[in-house]
């Protein structure tokens, strides 16, 4: 029996109607570097109608790709709202990816047009020769001075292209299972990839990030948007906010500790999302120059596991929760989020907040081992994480990939564990393990047990080659300046907290460990600066 309830298609046009007008008091706020620059809810909608118009002045027709290479601004909410909504694709060009990887996915991906803030003009123009299928580069602001295209490209200032076009636009109805948004993977573990994300799986993405048991943004919240709108799509953070009526808080390209700890304080966040690296900045710039960030209720962390060191130093020392969540840009991004059961309290608690948390009912997840076969869910038994659900990729874009797809689950190449009431507690990604004399070494809880003592800014392990044991781990650990910290008292340090046969003898002090173009330690280049001895 077929049921009796409308089939109503979920699409971005639906939030951006909303939030224009329920929510058009709403604003998001992009900031300068000394001030904000503040646009309403409403005024936001008005501008996505005059930029979709503008799109199809210049021939924006059926999916094509728009792609924004652009810091969190308000112009990036715009383009996230208006493109999809008019029935194009975003593409959200990830700024700090290679030249060759930025070509790769651009002419991959089908950009029809590029829309780039201006202090990113020297980046992307080096490029723009080899971008095969771009026509139209259009310049955030008023400018296109000392803009130079290749032959058969036009640029445009966005302002001008925008101004006097109709405030309305009739939005098309779109199929939901239609691609609305595209993001590659930022290519750690190879070449980037192409995740296109439908209307439908962004809507109910956006439900999930306003749920209270996730993240739980809501109507009024502010959202300090740290992670950038070309990772994982900010963690959806745009569209759910626009959805609630959350106001966004954009740090435009002040994203070191020093202005953003400004933007806090003269914006008064509830609520952020970043990587931990972001968090140790800001705290370490805090110790030198205290301030009151207690106006965030939690900070969603994730995108790397999260020392539980960082969640105490936060709650004792800032007053601000962390929120431990898990996900991948293929999983759009929210997996886990780790809220611990209600009545539960002290350690217990705690022990809780350090898991990658619990999936939410739409999302399923098992661990299987190395013969393919499903671990029971008992807190101890360790397999690769597969996941499934509406907002989890099914395949890449234009790419097969066997390996990472298979019947219908996605392969994570995440590895751990999950308790019985489903909260998952991760050891590493598959390529990460250290296997010494047949047994795994977890890199996460290493790194956790250095970043606990006080000295150590950032520590990465990774395996390294040896004769007896095969692998044994190397610590590339950055200590506190000053500080009186050796190898030696970290190692005695970890003693009593790592079992005998995992503690490390191959360590390195080095001054930064090297991260990836979305900030997350770059254990590829640690292996191959390490092979090449430049670490010793
Ligand atoms: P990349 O794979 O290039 O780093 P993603 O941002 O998509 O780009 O990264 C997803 C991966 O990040 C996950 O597969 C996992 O390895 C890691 N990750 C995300 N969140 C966490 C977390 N809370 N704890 C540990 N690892 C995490």
């Amino acid at each position: 029996m077929l049921s009796t309830m409308q089939d109503a298609p979920l699409s971005v046009a639906q939030v951006l109607r909303h939030g224009s007008t329920v929510h058009g008091r709403a604003e998001v706020v992009t900031w300068t570097g000394a001030e904000a620059r503040r646009r309403s809810y409403a005024e936001v909608g008005r501008r996505c109608a005059q930029l979709a118009h503008a799109l199809r002045g210049l021939g924006v027709t059926g999916d094509e790709r728009v792609a924004t290479f652009m810091w969190n601004n308000a112009e990036h909410l715009e383009a996230y709202l208006a493109v999809p909504s008019m029935g194009a694709v975003l593409h959200t060009l990830n700024i700090r990816l290679f030249p060759e990887q930025l070509i790769h996915v651009a002419n991959h991906g089908e950009d029809h047009v590029v829309i780039v803030d201006p202090t990113l003009i020297p980046l992307l123009t080096p490029q723009l020769a080899q971008l095969t299928t771009v026509k139209h580069v259009i310049v955030t602001g008023d400018s296109v001075d000392g803009v130079e295209v290749p032959d058969g490209m036009q640029v445009h200032a966005y302002e001008a292209l925008i101004a006097g076009q109709p405030t309305e636009f009739d939005w098309p109805e779109v199929d939901e299972r239609s691609a609305a948004a595209m993001c590659y993977t930022s290519g750690t573990t190879g070449d980037p990839k192409g995740v296109a994300y439908s209307h439908r799986s962004i809507y109910l993405h956006s439900m999930q990030v306003c749920m209270t048991d996730g993240p739980a943004l809501k109507q009024g919240d502010r959202a300090l948007a740290v992670v950038p709108q070309f990772h994982a799509m900010a963690w959806g953070l745009p569209y759910a906010a626009f959805m609630i009526g959350a106001s966004l808080l954009m740090p435009d390209r002040f994203l070191q500790p020093e202005p953003l700890a400004a933007f806090i304080a003269a914006e008064q966040p509830t609520m952020s999302a970043a990587v931990p690296t972001i968090w140790q900045g800001l705290h370490l710039y805090l110790e030198q120059h205290p301030q009151d960030i207690s106006c965030m209720h939690d900070v969603l962390i994730g995108g790397s596991a999260v020392p539980p060191s960082m969640m105490h130093t936060f709650e004792e020392d800032h007053g601000v929760q962390v929120l431990h969540a898990w996900g991948m840009t293929e999983t759009s991004p929210l997996g886990s989020v780790a809220r611990p059961p209600a009545g539960t309290e002290g350690d217990e608690r705690w022990h809780y907040r350090y898991t990658q948390g619990r999936f939410p009912a739409s999302v399923q997840a098992r661990l299987v081992d190395d013969a393919g076969e499903v671990v029971p869910n008992d807190g101890d038994s360790i397999g690769e994480l597969e996941v499934r659900g509406p907002w989890i990729a099914g395949s890449y874009y234009g790419v097969d990939a066997p390996d990472k797809f298979q019947d219908g689950w996605l392969r994570t190449g995440d590895v751990g564990s999950i308790t019985p009431d489903g909260y998952l507690t991760l050891t590493d990604r598959t390529k990460d393990i250290i296997k010494s004399g047949g047994e795994w070494i977890s890199s996460v809880d290493l790194e956790n047990a250095v970043m606990g003592h006080p000295d150590v800014i950032e520590a990465a392990v990774i395996g390294v080659p040896d004769q007896k044991w095969d692998e044994r781990p190397l610590v590339a650990v950055v200590i506190r300046d000053g500080a009186d910290a050796t190898v030696d008292t970290l190692r005695e340090f970890l003693s009593d907290k790592v079992a005998k046969w995992q503690l490390p003898e191959n360590w390195t002090v080095i001054n930064e460990v090297p991260k990836t173009s979305v900030g997350k330690f770059d254990k590829k280049r640690l292996r191959s600066q390490y092979s090449d001895g430049e670490l010793e």
